[in-house]
This record gives structure tokens, sequence and C-alpha cells, in this order.
């Protein structure tokens, strides 16, 4: 335990983030540190309260509780609280390959389900993971730790998100030859392309990559499998295959005007920024740039969120971003929303807090559905028409939106962006290696077997589960490789 009353003693603190204002001049991360003597008092805050929810990563009326790694939480605060850093970091690195991506960029599950928000402010789990993690490899404390010896088995990781690297990493660590494929031309996945520098700077995924390297991991980038390597080939050459390809066909709109020009899709405007930032520090202008337009993001989720950091850095004359879903209320619903579930409350996220400070108000206008683009004579965007609408459950449970006659409104628009999820996999694999899918498209394999329908052929993270979370991905990572260690050796002892 760390103090027995120290959540009674000491208030929730959280790290002070890089000024908005100042941070939207430039590209660099937001996230800032608080003193060791505060993270002390943080971790006191703890109060080991014999079953500790922070640490269970279930689902919970249909959105995550608790940690899905099952970080040893109250171990780690411990010893925090007592100074003992090296030790907190072994700690978090037996149930977590990436605490440096989880700690900067995961939603925190574990802060809604932690016992001491039962009644007040949960303990500040993530900002102490994030502490523990950066001091070790300030510290040099994260090094290279290569397997004592290899099986002679091969295996194939097709995908560098976080589902494949912590396949990857887990399956070396068993002392198995991986090899991981990737078709962009940096590793990372979404880690690298997909979410922003300034949420996570990209030289902290390459620090990992360059670890997993020197341990014995072999990435091979530029290459699709389904297309420069055949699927059935992967499937002949390695003992066993894991994808992890994610989910990354996206969800569009099918209305009026879609094809005008200045309506694109989210992910495209935001990779093709972080490749040009990472290329020529945005100086080759292979990106489509938001500077003095009105940009409108249509989109609540954390896509959209990017989208709106992205267009503030590239100086746009406005940004606001549509959701669909009502705003939420300011403290969680204790009948419909109880702990431990994931509180759904009105925040502001990293870029509706950047919006808030340069424009005043927050960005987001909640209830809208956009019913149609228009453009001017030479088919380029001109505006947006929407309704406010409202939402009820049915006799039959179902969800329905119903437009409120009335509340129509054109919305001035230079570009919008379409970030509104995505569907599932593409298909290019499946069908080459004849995978079984359910009913969402995904790939067909039990969670916590991961198994598809082609014998080698395992599956986790987004391209099992659907569009999810870095610290799920991870999860399915892990397990998948004992899955796969057990295939190859009769058992294991993966975690
Ligand atoms: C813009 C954005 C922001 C997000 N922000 C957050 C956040 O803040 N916090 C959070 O927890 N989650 C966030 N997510 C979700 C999170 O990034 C994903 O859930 C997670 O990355 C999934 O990991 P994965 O390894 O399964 O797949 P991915 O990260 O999608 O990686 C899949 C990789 O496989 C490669 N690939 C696909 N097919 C092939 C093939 N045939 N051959 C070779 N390579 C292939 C792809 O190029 C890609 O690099 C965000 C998602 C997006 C899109
Ligand atoms: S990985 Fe996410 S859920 Fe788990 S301890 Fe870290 S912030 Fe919490």
């Amino acid at each position: 335990m760390s103090t027995p009353t120290g959540f009674m003693e000491y208030k929730r603190e959280l790290a002070v983030d890089r000024d908005p204002l100042e941070r939207i001049k430039d590209w660099e991360e937001f996230h800032l540190h608080m003193s060791e003597e505060q993270l002390r008092t943080q971790g006191a805050r703890c109060m080991d309260c014999g079953t500790p929810y922070c640490h269970t990563g279930i689902e919970l009326a249909g959105s995550v509780s608790g940690c899905p790694v099952n970080n040893l939480i109250p171990e780690w605060n411990n010893l925090i609280y007592r100074g003992r850093w090296k030790e907190a970091l072994d700690r978090l690195h037996k149930t977590n390959n990436f605490p440096e991506f989880t700690g900067r960029v995961c939603p925190a599950p574990c802060e809604g389900s932690c016992t001491v928000g039962l009644i007040g402010d949960p303990v500040t789990i993530k900002s102490i993971e994030q502490a523990i993690i950066d001091k070790g490899f300030e510290e040099g404390w994260v090094v290279p730790n290569p397997p004592q010896m290899r099986t002679g088995k091969r295996v194939a990781v097709v995908g560098s998100g976080p589902a494949g690297l912590a396949a990857a990493a887990q399956l070396n660590k068993a002392g198995h030859t991986v090899t991981v494929y990737e078709r962009a031309d940096r590793i990372g996945g979404l880690l690298t392309y997909g979410i922003p520098t300034m949420k996570l700077d990209k030289g902290i995924v390459q620090r990992r990559v360059d670890i997993l390297e020197a341990e014995g991991i072999e990435f091979v980038t530029n290459t699709e499998i389904g297309k420069d390597i055949e699927g059935p080939q992967l499937v002949a050459d390695f003992d066993a295959v894991v994808l992890c390809g994610g989910a990354t066909k996206p969800r569009e709109v099918a209305i009026e005007g879609r094809e005008l020009n200045g309506v694109h899709l989210a992910m495209d405007y935001l990779n093709g920024t972080i490749k040009s930032y990472l290329d020529s520090n945005l100086e080759d202008g292979n990106y489509i740039s938001a500077k003095d337009k009105n940009v409108i993001v249509i989109g609540g989720g954390d896509t959209g969120t990017d989208c709106v950091a992205t267009a503030l850095r590239h100086g746009c004359k406005s940004v606001t971003q549509f959701g669909t879903v009502a705003k939420a209320p300011l403290e969680r619903d204790a009948i419909n929303n109880p702990w431990p579930q994931f509180p759904h409350v009105y925040t502001l996220d990293y870029a509706q807090e950047e919006a808030k400070a340069l424009y005043g108000e927050d960005p987001r206008a909640f209830s809208v559905l956009t019913k149609k683009f228009v453009g001017d004579e030479n088919g380029n965007l001109k505006e947006l028409h929407t309704v406010q609408i409202e939402r009820y459950i049915d006799e039959s449970g179902r969800k329905i939106y119903k437009e409120i006659p009335g509340t129509e409104k054109v919305w001035p628009a230079d570009i919008v962006l379409i970030a509104i999820g995505f569907e599932g996999p593409e298909s290019t694999l499946i069908d080459q290696f004849g995978l079984e899918q359910d009913r969402r498209t995904n790939i067909k394999a039990a969670y916590g077997k991961y198994t598809t329908n082609v014998d080698k052929v395992f599956a986790a993270g987004d391209i099992r589960r659907g569009q999810s979370l870095i610290v799920w991905a991870i999860n399915e990572g892990r397990e998948a490789a004992r899955e796969v260690d057990k295939y190859l050796m009769g058992s294991s002892v993966l975690p």
C-alpha cells in the first residue's frame, strides 16, 4: 500500500501540457511531466483497495473498464511513492511492451474504474505510467534484451502497428525468428501514420523499433502481403503467420456532393501531413493544406479530433467538428453510466482545448447530421447543409435518429474531412487466404485463441476486433504470440 490515507490527504493532479496557443505553432509533442515529488504524492493516493478494478480490462455496457493489458497499477503506484523507479519499470514491462505509447495516447479506462474515483477523483495512473517509462529511457534502463537461444521456428507478422509489434516482441522473446512485413515506408502502423506527431512523437516510435531490431526482429518495409508476396507463399515459407493488418477500410458518407473538390477522407489528410513532415518538414508540399480555409470535420472520435489539431497547425481560418451524438453530461450518470464503467462525460481533448484557446469556444457541434455538400460552378466545395437530430431508443432497443424540423443550417466550408470511422479490414488478404469473416467483416478468430480457419494463420488487433485502441492491440498481440508459441512448441511460458 502507498499510504492508507493518501487519497484523503492529497488532491488529484495532472501534468500541465504545453500552452495551447504556443503548441499550435509547431508539431512537437504537447505532453509535459510532473516533478518526481508530485508524482510521488500522486502515487500515494492509491489506496491499494484489495480488488483493484483499475487493472481488470473487461467490457461493460459496450465500453472498456479497467486496463486491457492488466497493468499492475497498485504495485507501481506504491513503488513510485517509495521512489523505487527501476522496480516500477520492471513491473510495468511485465504486462505492457510499449508503455511509452499508452502513457501518451491511451484514454485511460483504468482511471474510470479506479476505486478512489468512486468517492472522489481517481489516481493519476496514466501520467505515472508515462513518467516511469520516460525515466526508464532517460536513465538508460531500457536496453535490448535478445533471447538466450533460438527455437529454429520462423514466424511472419503482417503489419507493424501496436498489435504486430507486440506479437513480434513476445514471439522473439520466446526464441522464434520473427519477420515483420509492413507495406508503408515506415514501421508503426497508426502509431506512425495516423496519430499526429504532437500526440505521439515519431522518434519515440522509432526508438522502440530500434530496440526490437537490436533484439533480433527483422523489419521489411514497402512490402505488401497479398501483392508483393502472395499470402499462400508466406504460409509456405514460415511456420506461422500472424495477421495484424488493422481495420483500414474507411467508412464513407453517401450523400450528395461527395465528389466535390475539397471533400477528403481524414486519413488522407492526416497521413499526408505526417509523411510530408517526416520527409521534409512540410517543405515538399505533398499534403492537403488547411491554411486560411474554413474546415469542417465530420466525426467526433479520435480521428476527427486529430484532424482539428492538424488544421489548427496548418493555420486554418476556422474549424468545426460535427458529431451525431449529444453533448455528454459534466458528471457521470449514476444510473446509466455508474462506476466502474468508462465515464461518458464532457471533456475537452487536446485539439478542442487548442481550438477553444484560439477561437474562444469548443469547436464541436453536437447532434448534427450532414445532409449534403454544395459546390460552386467549378466543382469546388462551398458549403454544407445540416440538420439537428435527436436520438431515442425504440421498443426493440435500437438507436433511432430523428431530424428536428426547423433546425436546418448552412455552413460555409472550403475543406471537409470525413472521420466517421472504419468498416473493417481490406479484402485482398482475406480473399487470398480464404479467411472467414465475422458479421462485421473482421477476420473471424476467437478472442483469446486468435486462430483463423486457415492452418498456421492467426489474427490479432483491429483486423480481428475492428477499429479499437492501442492498448487492446497490444493486449491482442501479446496473447496471440502466446497462442502461436503453444502451436509451435506444444506449450508456452509467455504471459
Ligand atoms: C487517426 C487515429 C487516431 C487514433 N488515436 C488513438 C488514440 O489516441 N488512442 C488509442 O488508443 N487509439 C487510437 N487510435 C486507434 C489505434 O491507433 C488502433 O486501434 C491501433 O493502432 C490498431 O493497431 P493494429 O496493430 O491492429 O493496426 P494498425 O495500427 O492499423 O496497423 C496495421 C498495419 O498493417 C499494415 N498492413 C495492412 N495490410 C498489410 C499488408 N497486406 N501487408 C503489409 N502490411 C499491411 C498497415 O500499413 C499498418 O501499418 C487512433 C486511430 C486513428 C485512425
Ligand atoms: S495502458 Fe491505458 S488503461 Fe492501462 S494503465 Fe496505461 S493508461 Fe491505464
